[in-house]
């Protein structure tokens, strides 16, 4: 799986694997400083892979080869061509969806189980944007009888596309496949934690036919690479995902030539079950909401409102669930959450649960080191009841398993609390009340809300945050608004010479 060689282990026994070159202008390039990034197996805590570190003057390289890329065969490609290209592309990704799913579960120790579901997921978006392709439409707009005015959609250009470490190649399909079927060209900067599968995908966009430039690829550090793709004078828009710091370092390099940009960041999703719900299925649903991915998930179910009259049964139960769930490596069959993915990560986690006891609030699952797992980032799944909410427990996003569950009376308090904080990603909500249902999806402060379900991701539908979540949708036909600029053109049709103000 190596793209280029291999070499034995560096202090360990594991085959370590070298993904050595950067993927640029359609050329397999070393970087130019020379360096690899190691990258560490989040469940034996050992180098499995060293990968090309790009600099500034490779990231120049990589925007330079998509600028070129835009006036060669791309530019002048229709969008049913584009179309067809993603939809080769979505057929070599389920191809080889097992190799990449397994490549991602070393790097960042998902279960094996989820990324191949993700791959084929990814393969999905790539279909859906596939048709969308040769959609994209201006509109002919009724301006008088001696004028004829319509717009046009064009791509923004050349798109810096930078990625977080939970959902590397999903992530990254999030924003190739509307940015291409519009006609733009990217530079893709996965995270240092985990490049490796970024680097594969590039032989596959390479495989897949799209011309040399249209698709760079360039793993390296946020305050490297990145900071060089955010500040670069000749990118026109970078699409982010990741923390909201980092966005706001972001925004401010994006500044100096006035990038668009669109931001995917983190989330406090409020998860709010009253009495006349299905119970039994809002607390299977908010096991697995809850604690997916090691709680790794921007979207994650991790503050729980229950109306008072179910609450304590409530909590009792999603603690039992809680701790019947299995925590193992990443390749075995049976485990239903793999360790965090970095050591950073796992003292992150421990640090909020530490505050969780010391504030006193009810530890009724976990918090501590699975038995039998003596070594990797692992975790319990862990739940604390009765947390205030205006503690940093319920208000911080804490990227781990850990729940918070917390009582209310009123469907005002519940409302109060669910958009008391600065995020506003995911809201869900479970009731048979439909009029109170929309009642309260309506007043929820996050892009996008689920009743009697949580947190429905589809290609189709419109995805981002309000608040510190985020700048702009990613999904559904509305991204292509991000990935396409608007003319207006004017023509006037009258044969009369026109009045001349100025030839009195
Ligand atoms: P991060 O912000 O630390 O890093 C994300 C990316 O930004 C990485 O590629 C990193 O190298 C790069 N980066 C870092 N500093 C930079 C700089 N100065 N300039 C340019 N790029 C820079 O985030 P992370 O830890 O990788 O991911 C976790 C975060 O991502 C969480 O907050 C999570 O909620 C969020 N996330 C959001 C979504 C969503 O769709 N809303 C999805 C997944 C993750």
């Amino acid at each position: 799986m190596s793209t280029v060689s291999q070499s034995r282990g560096v202090g360990t026994e594991e085959d370590v694997q070298v993904f050595g070159r950067l993927f640029i202008g359609g050329e397999w390039t070393q970087p130019h400083s020379g360096r690899l990034i190691e990258s560490v197996d989040p469940s034996t805590e050992q180098v499995w892979a060293k990968i090309a570190e790009a600099d500034e003057q490779d990231v120049d390289a990589a925007v330079a080869a998509a600028r070129d890329a835009l006036s060669g065969p791309w530019g002048r490609m229709s969008g049913s061509h584009r179309g067809a290209l993603l939809l080769k592309l979505a057929e070599l990704l389920r191809r080889d969806g097992d190799a990449l799913a397994e490549i991602e579960s070393r790097d960042n120790g998902k279960p094996v189980r989820d990324t191949r579901g993700e791959m084929l997921r990814s393969a999905d978006w790539l279909t859906y944007f596939a048709g969308a392709a040769d959609k994209i439409r201006g509109a002919q707009i009724p301006v008088n009888p001696d004028a004829h005015a319509y717009t046009v959609r064009q791509p923004v250009g050349v798109v810096g596309a930078i990625l977080p470490w939970n959902s590397p190649i999903s992530l990254a399909t999030w924003k190739l496949a509307p940015a291409l079927a519009a006609g733009n060209t990217l530079v893709l900067k996965p995270a240092e934690l985990t490049s490796a599968s970024a680097l594969v995908l590039a032989r596959l966009i390479e495989e897949a036919g799209f011309p040399s430039g249209v698709v760079n690829v360039v793993p390296g550090y946020g305050a490297i690479a990145g900071a060089r793709l955010a500040e670069h004078p000749d990118v026109d828009k970078i699409s982010f995902t990741g923390e909201h710091r980092t966005a706001q370092q972001i925004m401010r390099a994006a500044a100096g030539n006035l990038k668009r940009i669109s931001f995917e960041c983190g989330g406090k999703s409020p998860y709010i079950v009253f009495a006349d719900a299905d119970v039994d299925r809002a607390l299977s649903v908010a096991v697995h909401s809850g604690f997916r991915s090691t709680g790794q998930s921007c979207s994650l179910a991790s503050r729980v409102f229950v109306e008072r009259s179910v609450y304590q049964d409530f909590a009792r139960k999603l603690a039992e669930r809680a701790s019947r769930i299995r925590v193992g490596t990443p390749f075995d069959p049976k485990t239903h959450i793999g360790p965090h993915s970095s050591a950073e990560q796992l003292a992150k986690t421990k640090d909020f649960i530490e505050f969780g006891r010391g504030a006193g609030f009810r530890l009724l699952a976990g918090g501590g080191r699975p038995p039998g797992l003596d070594r990797g980032y692992f975790v319990e799944p862990t739940v604390f009841a009765d947390v205030d909410h205006t503690s940093r427990l319920a208000q911080e996003e804490i990227f781990g398993p850990v729940l918070s569950v917390l009582p209310f009376d009123s469907e005002e308090e519940v409302v109060a609390m669910a958009n008391g904080t600065r995020y506003g990603l995911v809201g869900g909500l479970w009731t048979s009340d439909v009029t109170r249902a929309h009642r309260i999806a309506s007043q929820i402060e996050t892009g996008l809300v689920s009743v009697n379900t949580f947190r429905p991701i589809l290609p189709m539908l419109p995805y981002g945050g309000f608040k510190y979540s985020g700048i702009g949708r990613e999904n559904g036909m509305e991204v292509l608004d991000e990935y396409t600029e608007t003319k207006a053109v004017y023509i006037d049709l009258s044969v009369e010479s026109p009045h001349d103000p100025f030839a009195d």
